[in-house]
């Protein structure tokens, strides 16, 4: 039986989402790159995210990429 803490718990259960969609980073896509940085515009560490260190990686070059590019914006709004 399931309680409702462990469905809580199910969200720890991490996994890269990029190894199970099979969705590309691109410098270009703003709005995925904007899901893994901060309000100071830091790259969301993976253990937060659960992307694979692979993907990581690309993330972190597409990051830098969008942001010498100045396609990332100074402040990423939140509501
Ligand atoms: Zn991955």
């Amino acid at each position: 039986m399931e309680s409702p803490r462990d469905k809580r718990y199910m969200n720890r259960k991490k996994y890269c989402r990029f190894c199970k969609n099979k969705e590309d980073i691109e410098y270009k896509n703003v709005d995925l790159l904007a899901r893994y940085i901060t309000e100071r515009r830091k790259i969301v560490p993976r253990r937060v995210t659960g992307v694979c260190a692979k993907h990581q990686r690309i993330l972190a070059t597409a990051i830098k990429r969008a942001r010498v590019l100045a396609l990332i914006p100074f402040t990423v709004l939140h509501k």
